[in-house]
Formats: C-alpha cells, sequence, structure tokens
C-alpha cells in the first residue's frame, strides 16, 4: 500500500526520503519491521545505510525482525511544550535494543510512565503519531 503525499512524499524528518529509508517506512505500513543484516559477518544494522556498520561490507539485505527488545534507556516528557503533543503528555521516549542487536528511538505507549524501567521488556506495535501520516513503529510492554 502507497498513498500519496504521505510523510515520505514530504521529505520530514530527514533520511525518511532516501532510498533506503523507504523501504523501512513502507513496510511500517504494513506493520512490520524490518533492519537491515549484513551477509557477510551477519550483524543486524539500523539505521538503514549503505555498508555494514560492523565490516563495512556492501552486502546488507531487508530482513524482518520480531520487534521485540528490552528499554536501553528512555525519558518521560511531562510538560507540554509544542500543542501537537499536547494531547499525549505526558509521553515517554525510549532507546529501545532490539534482540537481534539494533537500536531504536521510538515511543513507549499503552502503560504508565511509572512501568517502565531500564530492562522493561517491550514488544512493537504500529501507531499514528500527531501531524504526521500513516503508521509508525512504537513499543509496549511485553507481557
Ligand atoms: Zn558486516
Amino acid at each position: 500500500m502507497t498513498k500519496n503525499n504521505t510523510y515520505y512524499d514530504k521529505g520530514l524528518g530527514g533520511g525518511r526520503n532516501t532510498l533506503d529509508a523507504r523501504r523501512f517506512w513502507e513496510a511500517a505500513q504494513e506493520e512490520r519491521l524490518i533492519v537491515q543484516r549484513c551477509d557477510e559477518c551477519d550483524e543486524y544494522v539500523f539505521p538503514p545505510q549503505d555498508v555494514c556498520a560492523y565490516c563495512w561490507a556492501d552486502a546488507l539485505d531487508w530482513v524482518e525482525v520480531d520487534g521485540e527488545g528490552r528499554i536501553h534507556s528512555f525519558s518521560t516528557i511531562h510538560v507540554d511544550i509544542h500543542s501537537t503533543w499536547g494531547d499525549r503528555v505526558p509521553y515517554t521516549v525510549a532507546f529501545v535494543e532490539l534482540d537481534e542487536g539494533p537500536f531504536l528511538v521510538t515511543n513507549v505507549v499503552d502503560c504508565e510512565p511509572d512501568d517502565i524501567e531500564i530492562g522493561t521488556a517491550v514488544e512493537v506495535t504500529f501507531g499514528e503519531l500527531p501531524a504526521e501520516d500513516g503508521l509508525f513503529p512504537q513499543f509496549r510492554l511485553r507481557e
């Protein structure tokens, strides 16, 4: 499914409109989380890039991951500093380490901020963000 005039067509957010990042965002619209994996060293690589961050091989393929990981660090925003985000305050921005290794900067949703700790197990879910079109990978607590 490709919608016209979506966020990546607008070129918002820097990097979303690159050829490599487009694959990631298109998969997200299908509620699939994909990252790159190196055919040479088998490491998982994110964010999207042209060569492997571990061995510099030009051998990166996209693979779907199960979207499970743990909170590496996080910060909960309690102050409504911009009207776009006002309805979501408080919201949590987290650095999630996927089980496969890569880190994603993301939101943690569907829980109270006090439920989140370093090391909390999370899983991907897909939702919309204010003032953006399309689905974004976010994370929720894993049972
Ligand atoms: Zn490699």
